[in-house]
């Protein structure tokens, strides 16, 4: 079994013989991986050119959305048993020294962290590797088919739980009071997660894309119990926003003409979340005035968030389970594709028309 790399300097992604893991030594799980996702990082990371490889090494392996199984415990460890299924986390400390304010992982500064798959150690797209139990979430065995979807749900789940906690603090009770209008933007697999953190809210949710209403991704938005907004029908010119607007927006799109128009749809004292962006922004022209207007006028608060707390890592695993009876059929349809990692090489630089998560099986 293959595991699949992007080397510097190199757009395609290349099939290499694994790298074997070093003994277990006395606090570390060995884990064998079952399901690796395909996201738009591994895309954005390859078309970069520039991988976050390991230290001395030319390549870095990929694969940060996982399903694993343990295969052994060291001695120390407590809490696993061989066969629990499990996620791991994908960012860890790494390069924190006396000097740098101690803060939770996802918040710390560049220089001070590793992600599995993405920068400074490699990922899992192996066979077998070592891991740390803080790392590793356990999962249960009825949701195996959709657990790897936890990452990326959790990294959305991030990004309400933060609005949340912003418009708390600032707002008092507001959202408990009347549930936040929401609009999510794309259809993509972390626009996915976006509608699954906030129906498990039962939140009311607009989902804003490009697809036509009759397309799979536009239909399986009204499955969740959600809206689906087809840009063509996107007038906001004249409305009266107080009424009619969005109090939460999860830009999903990383496009920053979605984020510019849809912005201009926050109610007064809204929230919008940017969940996405390009590794390699292409400089352009925007009119920001009347967002700054709007921005001043109605207090409103743009937010970027990236990655997860280990509490929304568990709420990625919780909403899975929970959700299963009501959305469980629904939540497997996100899982578009299955393919072995020697046939996975296409789907690492290209999307299929209607797909939203293309699964490589390991050890299934
Ligand atoms: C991953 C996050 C990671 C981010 C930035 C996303 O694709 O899901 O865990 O922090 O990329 O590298």
């Amino acid at each position: 079994m293959k595991s699949i790399a992007a080397f510097k300097g190199q757009q395609n992604p290349v099939l290499v013989d694994p790298i074997c893991p070093e003994p277990l030594s006395s606090n570390q799980v060995r884990c064998e991986t079952v399901l690796l996702g395909i996201c738009g990082t591994d895309r954005e990371i390859l078309h970069s050119l520039t991988p976050g490889c390991p230290e001395n090494d030319d390549f870095l392996v990929l694969g940060h959305e996982c399903l694993a199984r343990v295969v052994e415990i060291a001695h120390d460890v407590d809490g696993f048993n061989p066969g629990d299924l499990v996620v791991p986390a994908v960012r860890r400390p790494a390069g924190v020294d006396d000097s740098v304010i101690k803060r939770r992982v996802d918040m710390m500064p560049w220089g001070c962290y590793v992600e599995r798959g993405i920068v400074g150690e490699h990922g899992f797209s192996l066979p077998t590797w070592n891991d740390q139990p803080e790392f590793l979430f356990h999962v249960p065995e009825h949701i195996a088919e959709v657990a790897v979807l936890a990452e990326p749900i959790s990294v959305s789940e991030k990004a309400v739980r933060e609005a949340e906690q912003i418009q708390a603090a600032r707002l008092g009770d507001i959202w408990e009071q009347r549930p936040p209008r929401v609009l999510i933007t794309g259809l993509g697999p972390i626009a996915f997660a976006a509608v699954i953190a906030c129906r498990s809210r039962n939140w009311p949710v607009t989902v804003y894309g490009r697809d036509p209403s009759d397309s799979f991704r536009a239909s399986l938005v009204t499955e969740f119990d959600a809206e689906y907004l087809n840009q063509d029908d996107w007038n906001w010119d004249h409305a009266d926003l107080d009424r009619d607007g969005f109090d939460l927006i999860l830009e999903c799109t990383g496009s920053d003409q979605v984020a510019i128009k849809t912005a201009l749809a926050l109610s007064s004292c809204g929230i919008m979340v940017w969940e996405g962006c390009s590794r390699t922004p292409e400089p352009a022209n925007h009119n920001l005035s009347l967002i700054m207007r709007n921005a001043i006028l109605r207090n409103h608060v743009f937010l970027g968030t990236v990655n997860n707390a280990p509490r929304d890592m568990q709420s990625g695993v919780d909403y899975l389970v929970a959700l299963d009876d009501k959305y469980g059929h629904v939540i497997r349809k996100m899982i578009t594709n299955r393919v072995t990692p020697d046939d996975s090489l296409w789907h690492y630089q290209n999307r299929e028309p209607q797909g939203i998560k293309t699964v490589v099986t390991y050890n299934v």
